[in-house]
């Protein structure tokens, strides 16, 4: 299916200069309602042949990352690995630094999980830096990293993730 016109587009919203000026935000919340069997479905379609035996749990960020990432763990049946903004895990944890437009920010994942092979999954890749930050984390905790599954890519804004990243939608 073409990425870039995916039937979703007809269903998701875009909303312009939103949370700022300049900024175009795809809203996925149109989606969740009613459509969540056939998200869920294509999310597994963009993922090449057999590669959903080799994931070992799926790991996400919140807010939006976690609907989608409970969607695919529920489906299929495989752990779901929180990746939360510092202070809301108890620990033990690992933490990360990341850079964000203004400032930086601190992602932590729990320390005593079981080691295994994760897909990093979420809603929308813009930069990259909050997949990027994931993965470190993902590798200070010991996991492997498989690479990044989204629903839209935002390709313009970000180059080589150092990851294989899939999508349903492109832009
Ligand atoms: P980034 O770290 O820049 O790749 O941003 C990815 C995170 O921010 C994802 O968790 C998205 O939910 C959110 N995000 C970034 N840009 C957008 C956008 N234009 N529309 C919707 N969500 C976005």
């Amino acid at each position: 299916m073409n990425k870039q016109n995916h039937p979703f587009w007809q269903i998701i919203h875009t909303i312009t200069d939103f949370p700022k000026a300049g900024i175009d935000f795809y809203d996925i919340s149109p989606l969740l309602y009613g459509h969540v069997t056939q998200l869920v479905d294509e999310l597994l379609a963009a993922l090449p042949d057999g590669f959903l035996d080799t994931v070992g749990a799926f790991a996400t960020t919140e807010a939006r990352g976690f609907v989608i990432g409970s969607l695919l763990a529920g489906r299929t049946g495989k752990p779901l690995i929180l990746i939360r903004k510092a202070g809301k895990l108890p620990p033990p944890v690992f933490s990360e630094n990341y850079t964000l437009e203004y400032g930086t920010d601190t992602l932590q994942i729990k320390a005593n999980l079981p080691k295994t092979n994760v897909l990093l999954v979420d809603d929308v890749l813009a930069t990259g830096g909050t997949l990027i930050a994931s993965k470190r984390l993902c590798e200070q905790a010991g996991h492997g990293v498989l690479g990044a599954l989204v629903l839209l890519d935002l390709l313009a804004l970000h180059g080589d993730i150092g990851m294989p990243t899939y999508s349903v939608m492109t832009t």
